[in-house]
């Protein structure tokens, strides 16, 4: 197939000071969990993205001084020369697939407790940390000194990465991330010196940074600025308007703008609170103010979009971190002319949970990210299985869809059987409030199967051990999903509840139509994801009256980790849901929920109120217990494995269903079957002595 000539715009070069990009899809700088303790999984990573067509991908956030350490996240180093083999692994990687590699330099001053190195951290003005754990750590204000010595320590570690072999070399003015914003900020600077007041003052800390910057590598290095066009606190920080003075201020400076969003959780917000391209009323209005290309997200996955947002003249790169996570491969598909094949990201920031967890981010649509060196693990390709070889997989969830799917990739024979909706608890729960896009996990995996000459779907199949072992099957994958319990067993209760008598739902319940019968709801939510607060949205616009009763401190507290919780809190208060943190459930009886404070032991009783429990789930494993308990019949069945993925093995995220999924596709046949440590680590190589107990022996 060759690609529509519609979109021949975006196949453009296009010229970002002395380096030219062959396309304009540019991976934007993102965070990964992966950082300094992955060096060649990270590699490999961005080598994927280059391979997929991105006409630059850039690394992370790379620190430039220890005295901006964002210990204890794990993003990348430039500290000294001793970092440069690492950076330059990911450099030759991205530019061996034919990309441009960028670097991002930061300081994240203000942002940066250094609790690894103790260092004090510096910014603007003295004042506490702004960092995620509200750290009891103090920022020292940077007096004239300080700047000289860190224009330094920014201009050595632009050579450092210019000697790691990068094209494109950051200067970070973001996202309350870079030191250089906090200078910008008003509400940050209050300095009576040159570097505070006014715009200008404000701006002239950044202005030297870019200044030193091209001065050092812009020779044959391009030198883009990431600056905030929006703190999105009013007058009192960085608003649009002010954006467009300081843009205008600086404008042929630098030779590209990256435009975001500040803080983070407001440039990288989900499906559920934001649209595709919802910075665009952000960003426009800034083009006319310079020549310099101009590159911004917005979660973009529609080619049409782009190829609008560029001949509107909006911006010239289409910046992507998240589509570009969920699809590497997504410039290579639209030149290819492979609009159909495109694996959209769903927007549920389970990737951005790896950076909040320090672990290597995993992504609901793309479950190799992150396992690309680990495990071997490819977003397209996978290697062929021997010939003549047959799958049944039961069940047509995120797990059984995408073990269907990649086996299918692998030549492997599949017949996928599904008693219900092909889809499974994605297409239940795309349909509750805010959650529309997560059918996209579905919907491509099913559009996939479509096009597949070797996976065929079986609707209205429900089958049985009889069924499993009467079809002749070598190899057969249970992927039958899980069901949230009724009876309160979760985090805090171990054992079930008493519930005599009272009108007690579950969140499947409430998805297969099912309603409470009182007016008044209390929804106990023990598990602190997203179910609670959705089902809370879902019964208020039916015209309940809803409490959310959590032993969590807040509503949806891991929500952190996807940068949303205080989105779901803004809305649930706005909607008039009570929220009833640190309590747990004791008892629901007839019509009254009895709660207790979880420090006091103290009850409270709500009278006249149905109960949802959103606590824990139980796998259905049935028909994969019933199979086991056949075992002496499995050799005259040809049957020789069983597995049991997904929810059914033990309920989780999505993304971990179809990581589950993909798992067995690469697995089934591996005579060893799935190992504890089925992946490759990188051990950092120890220093050479002497050592202090060998200078005391
Ligand atoms: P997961 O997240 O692990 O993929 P889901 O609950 O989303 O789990 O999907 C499980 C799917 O399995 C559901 O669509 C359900 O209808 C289907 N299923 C459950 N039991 C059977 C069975 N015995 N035969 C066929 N399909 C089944
Ligand atoms: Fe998109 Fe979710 Fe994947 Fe992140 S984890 S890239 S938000 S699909």
């Amino acid at each position: 197939m060759s690609r529509d000539p519609r979109y021949d715009i975006l196949f453009e070069p296009v010229k970002i000071g002395p380096v030219t990009t062959k396309n304009r899809f540019f991976q934007v700088p993102h965070c990964n969990g992966m950082g300094y303790r992955d060096a060649t999984a990270l590699a490999t990573m961005r080598a994927i993205k280059a391979e997929g067509g991105w006409g630059v991908v850039c690394t992370e956030q790379v620190e430039i001084h220890p005295t901006g350490d964002i210990a204890p996240f794990i993003e990348l180093r430039i500290w000294d020369d001793k970092d440069i083999p690492m950076l330059a692994r990911i450099a030759d990687a991205v530019k061996s697939k034919g990309a441009l590699a960028g670097l991002q330099l930061a300081h994240n001053s203000m942002n940066a407790p250094n609790l690894y190195s103790r260092e004090i951290p510096l910014g603007p003005m003295d004042l506490p940390v702004y960092s995620y754990f509200s750290d009891p750590v103090q920022v020292r204000a940077m007096d004239k000194q300080d700047i000289r010595d860190f224009r330094k320590w920014h201009r050595d570690a632009a050579l450092r990465a210019k000697r790691a072999g990068f094209n494109l070399i950051y200067v970070y003015a973001g996202k309350l991330f870079g030191l250089p914003m906090y200078f910008l900020s008003r509400r940050f600077n209050a300095r009576t010196d040159e570097y505070g007041g006014s715009l200008e003052n404000r701006a002239r800390f950044l202005k030297e940074l870019i200044e030193d910057t091209k001065d050092a590598v812009g020779d044959t290095c391009a030198v883009p600025c990431r600056i905030s066009v929006d703190e999105m606190v009013g007058e009192e920080g960085i608003h649009a308007a002010e954006a467009q003075d300081i843009i205008g201020h600086l404008a042929e400076l630098p030779d590209l703008w990256d435009l975001t969003l500040s803080g983070w959780e407001n440039d990288s917000q989900t499906s559920r609170f934001a649209e595709e391209g919802y910075q665009l009323p952000f960003i426009k209005g800034i083009k006319p103010l310079t020549t310099k290309p101009i590159v911004s997200v917005g979660r973009y996955t529609s080619p049409d979009l782009m190829v609008k947002l560029v001949r509107d003249g909006v911006i010239d790169l289409i910046g992507a971190a998240r589509p570009s996570i969920a699809d590497p491969y997504l410039p290579k598909k639209i030149e290819e002319g492979r609009i159909e094949d495109i694996r959209e990201c769903i927007g549920c920031n389970m990737c951005v949970a790896g950076d909040f967890t320090m672990t290597p981010a995993r992504c609901t649509q793309n479950p190799s990210f992150g396992d690309e060196w680990r495990r071997g693990w490819h977003p397209e390709k996978i290697r062929a299985a021997k010939p003549n070889s047959r799958v049944l997989v039961v069940g047509a969830g995120p797990a059984g869809l995408e073990a269907a799917m990649m086996l299918g990739r692998r030549g492997v024979e599949v017949a996928l059987a599904e008693k219900g909706e092909p889809g499974g608890r994605v297409m239940r729960e795309s349909r509750l409030p805010g959650l529309s896009a997560w059918r996209r996990v579905a919907d491509y995996r099913l559009g996939q199967i479509q096009q597949s000459t070797s996976v065929t779907l079986y609707r209205d199949s429900a089958l049985t051990a009889d069924d499993i072992l009467g079809f002749g099957f070598a190899h057969v994958a249970i992927a039958t999903g899980s069901a949230w319990r009724s009876d309160g067993v979760g985090r805090r209760l171990l054992r079930a509840a008493p519930l005599a008598g009272a009108d007690v739902l579950t969140p499947e319940e409430l998805m297969s139509g099912a309603r409470p019968k009182h007016p008044n709801v209390v929804i106990y939510d023990d598990d602190h994801y997203y179910m609670g607060g959705v089902l809370a949205e879902l019964l208020v616009k039916e015209g309940h009256t809803v409490s959310v009763v959590t032993t969590a401190s807040e509503v949806s507290t891991w929500m952190r980790m996807t940068m949303e919780q205080l989105f779901v809190q803004h809305r649930l208060v706005n909607l008039g849901v009570k929220i009833v943190s640190h309590h747990g459930l004791i008892r629901a009886e007839g019509s009254s929920v009895t709660l207790s404070c979880i420090f006091t032991g103290k009850e409270t009783v709500v009278e006249d109120c149905s109960a949802i429990m959103v606590t824990a789930r139980l796998p259905h494993n049935v028909l994969a217990r019933e199979v086991e308990a056949r075992r002496e019949d499995w050799a005259a069945a040809g049957l020789r494995s069983v597995s049991v993925i997904g929810d059914a093995l033990a309920p989780g995220t999505i993304a971990a269903a179809v990581w589950s999924g993909r798992r067995y596709a690469e697995e089934f046949d591996e005579e060893q079957g799935p190992i504890p440590q089925s992946f490759r680590r990188e051990v950092t190589e120890l220093t050479a002595g002497p050592f202090y107990w060998e200078a005391s022996a």
